[in-house]
């Protein structure tokens, strides 16, 4: 009786296998490179990798928290390489992206939490593809200001902070953060620059009501949030948060209906969505319209 084996029809993906998904995987091992795509066992890994689109995780694979529905080990992390944001910079460039999401373990063993290395990774990107648009999904920084400042200063295009659940689910699902320091973060960032964008992103299927995911949008429009993803949990391992239930595809659609008309720019909800799941395309349609 485990949720993982009764998977409905709309959460079934196809088995990676085109030629350029084999490519992105040569890359990304020939550079040694670390991806939420394969950390997290993502099932759009065969989609993405297919569009050259991938996560870089930076700052290694081991996090200082454990949240339970997150599959990256916990531990103490290695000493930072100073050498990542030119590698990460360099698999941009042979990838060929135009949209990069760059995202990373709890460092909450640094005293800056990574920011600055955050920075170089954004600089170093932006030095040898100018035209590559970066996103970030960043950990909370234990909502220092100063050091978000350095974040920010390096000039990703978009900057994403998962709230993950609702603040009633907190304690169970996110052990180690707390709500509001990461809505006051999603502020602060456009408080320090009013032209960056923001994105949020949540996962249902924990537990939550649909009254509490709205007043998660609501909380996200008060501190002017522009993107929003809603996409199903699914259990890593049975060690992980089990699934309350698998939220149907028409309740993802009255999600996206409500999302929109509380003003967001952009709202991807539907069983597959992550943080990253088409986040190239629709920010690059976004900047041609
Ligand atoms: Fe990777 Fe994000 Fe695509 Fe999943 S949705 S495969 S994490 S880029
Ligand atoms: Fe996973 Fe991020 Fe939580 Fe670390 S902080 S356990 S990487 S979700």
């Amino acid at each position: 009786d485990n949720p993982i084996q009764r998977k409905p029809a709309w959460i079934r993906v196809k088995a990676p296998t085109s030629k350029v998904y084999r490519e992105t995987r040569d890359i990304v091992r020939s550079k040694k490179l670390h991806t939420v795509c394969e950390e997290a066992a993502c099932p759009n890994i065969g989609e993405c990798w297919s569009k050259k689109h991938a996560t870089m995780m930076i700052m290694g694979e081991i996090c200082t928290r454990a949240c339970a529905f997150c599959n990256v080990t916990t531990g103490k992390p290695n000493a930072l390489d100073s050498l990542e944001p030119f590698n990460v910079a360099a698999a941009v460039a042979e990838l060929g992206l135009e949209h990069v999401v760059i995202t990373s373990v709890d460092r909450d063993d640094l005293a800056d939490g990574g920011a600055e290395h955050f920075a170089q990774v954004i600089t170093a990107i932006h030095e040898k593809t100018p035209d590559t648009t970066v996103e970030i999904l960043t950990p909370d920084f234990k909502g220092k200001k100063g050091v978000l400042k350095t974040v920010v200063d390096a000039k990703p295009d978009v900057f994403n902070h998962n709230l993950e659940t609702v603040p009633r689910l907190y304690p169970n699902i996110r052990p180690g953060a707390r709500y509001f320091t990461s809505l006051s973060l999603l502020e602060q960032v456009k408080e320090i620059d009013p032209s960056m964008f923001t994105k949020s992103g949540i996962m249902v299927g924990l537990g939550e009501t649909r009254e509490e995911v709205g007043q998660v949008m609501d909380d996200l429009r008060a501190a002017d949030v522009d993107f929003l993803t809603i996409g199903q949990y699914l259990q890593p391992t049975p060690k992980h948060a089990a699934i309350d239930r698998f939220v149907t595809p028409d309740e993802f659609e009255a999600y996206a209906k409500m999302a929109r008309g509380k003003g967001f720019l952009l709202v991807s909800s539907s069983p597959l969505t992550r943080s990253s799941y088409h986040a190239g395309d629709d920010f690059q349609q976004l900047r041609a319209a």
